[in-house]
């Protein structure tokens, strides 16, 4: 990447809006040629945040090739910090080509993945947890991604994360000051038991961010619920009758005959994933194929956050769903007795034994839609619980990985602290230790490395 090395700056362009068509693209150009650049297509630029309708001219030969609005942002109050100038033209794919063509002939470079939002960090107009938000705002999939997301991008992880660093720092150069050892006057077990308590509190607070930040990365990850039960327990119908009211697309998937059928759609802005299975009979009375189709439908049961275990009304489950339901102890699994319509039943929540472990157990009809309502409520609140905390931050693995080192580091700074010695020194280094592996969290502390990863895995344009 141009911009962090010495020298000149790039000037990079890309399209924002995906590849495809649609009614309108938007391109970016960035850089202190932006403006230059811009001009050789379209002529005088209008005046800053401005939007005018201009021809979009061939460089060289002068043909329109577009028309379309022309955005100028000046350096340094735009998305970069730097001049941004915003095409937006026909959403067509070859009208998007001969753009781009022509702003790399009129002396642009095409940006890399992420390389706009790279320089906006450079620049400081973000630090690299809302850099990061930014991609996970684009990845969301779910409101509560959304809503994680969201909160990263105006800053309150990196806020915390930022704050914590600082009291670290605080603790740490007094410390080395020996302010809490002053003299022999001061008895050093009065030094080293505030010394003890500051490490207690400032873990806690580490502890609340790694909660949030854990939270929102499980909700990065798509939570998905899985539907199963036997054959005919009304699963599809279900799935439909759930998505119905939330204008979901649902897809289905059939795969190899008795192969697990999966069919994907959004109910309370989760990815539900419903497998067929086919095999929950008794594993004796099935046939090989069928065999194999449970064992897949497990596999994929096993990973999801949540069951929906769906039998008709009056069944069992039988022991192999139950056996499935009961897995992982902790996942949340609402037992639906299906097809209440036949029986006159009134639809509603109760509480059944689930081999041996009291679950949720709803009675609906997936004709009538009958208690379908508590469903939806008991999904959006089980998956919630199951993210692990309230207002997550949307956060990457490598976030979680530098909070689990500092958590390690500050874990040894406590007990150096509480061994009953003073070794000021050693406590002093596992802070600064710390204090760095939350640096990387902003971007207080990086490197040409880091960025790299960080920014290669955003999309392009963005
Ligand atoms: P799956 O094999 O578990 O996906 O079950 P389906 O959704 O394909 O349904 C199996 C059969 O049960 C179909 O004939 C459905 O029309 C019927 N069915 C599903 N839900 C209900 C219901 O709520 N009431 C009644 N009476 N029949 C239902
Ligand atoms: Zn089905």
């Amino acid at each position: 990447h141009a911009q962090r090395g010495e020298g000149r700056v790039d000037s990079i362009f890309a399209a924002a809006t995906p590849p495809g068509r649609g009614g309108v693209a938007v391109i970016r150009l960035s850089g202190p040629e932006a403006r230059a650049i811009a001009g050789r297509l379209t002529g005088a630029l209008p005046p800053p945040r401005q939007a005018q309708l201009r021809a979009f001219r061939d460089p060289a030969g002068g043909e329109v090739l577009d028309r379309g609005i022309v955005l100028l942002f000046p350096a340094p109050a735009s998305y970069t910090g730097e001049d941004v100038v915003e095409l937006q033209g026909h959403g067509g794919p070859a009208v998007v080509r001969s753009l781009l063509d022509a702003l790399r002939r009129a002396g642009g470079r095409l940006a890399q993945p992420g390389e706009f939002t790279e320089r906006a960090f450079l620049n400081g107009r973000m630090d690299l947890s809302q850099a990061e938000g930014v991609a996970a705002l684009i990845e969301a999939d779910s409101e509560a991604a959304r809503r994680a997301a969201m909160r990263s991008v105006e800053g309150a992880f990196g806020q915390r994360v930022a704050e914590l660093g600082a009291a670290l720092a605080d603790r740490r150069a007094r410390l080395e000051a020996g302010l809490d050892f002053p003299d022999e006057e001061e008895p050093a077990e009065a030094g080293q038991a505030a010394l003890a308590d500051d490490l207690d509190r400032l873990r806690e607070q580490l502890g609340e961010i790694r909660a949030r930040a854990g939270a929102g990365w499980r909700l990065s990850q798509g939570q998905r619920v899985a539907l199963v039960g036997p054959p005919n327990a009304g699963k599809s119908s279900l799935l439909n009758a759930l998505t119905e009211s939330e204008a979901a697309i649902v897809a289905a998937t059939p795969g190899t005959t008795r192969d697990v059928i999966r069919e994907t759609a959004r109910v309370a802005g989760q990815a539900l994933e419903l497998l067929d299975t086919a095999g929950l009979r008794p594993a004796a009375e099935q046939e090989e194929v069928e065999r194999e189709g449970a064992r897949r439908a497990r596999a994929s049961a096993e990973g999801a956050d949540a069951l929906l275990l769906v039998v008709e009304e009056g069944a069992a489950p039988g022991p192999e769903a139950e056996e499935m339901a009961l897995s992982r102890p902790e996942r949340p699994v609402l037992l639906i007795r299906n097809k209440i319509d036949r029986s006159g039943r009134p639809p509603g929540l109760g509480e059944e034994p689930l081999g041996g472990r009291p679950v949720t157990a709803a009675a609906v009809s997936a004709h009538t839609g009958a208690g379908l309502e508590a469903v939806r409520e008991w999904l959006e609140a089980s998956l919630q619980a199951a993210a692990g905390a309230e207002e997550p931050w949307a956060a990457r693995e490598r976030h979680l990985e530098a909070l689990a080192d500092a958590e390690q580091a500050l874990g040894e700074a406590r007990r150096l602290a509480g061994d009953g010695e003073a070794l000021e020194d050693l406590v002093a280094d596992a802070l600064r230790r710390a204090q760095q592996r939350l640096g990387a969290i902003t971007g207080a502390v990086s490197s040409e490395d880091l960025l790299d990863r960080i920014f290669s895995s955003f999309c392009i344009g963005k």
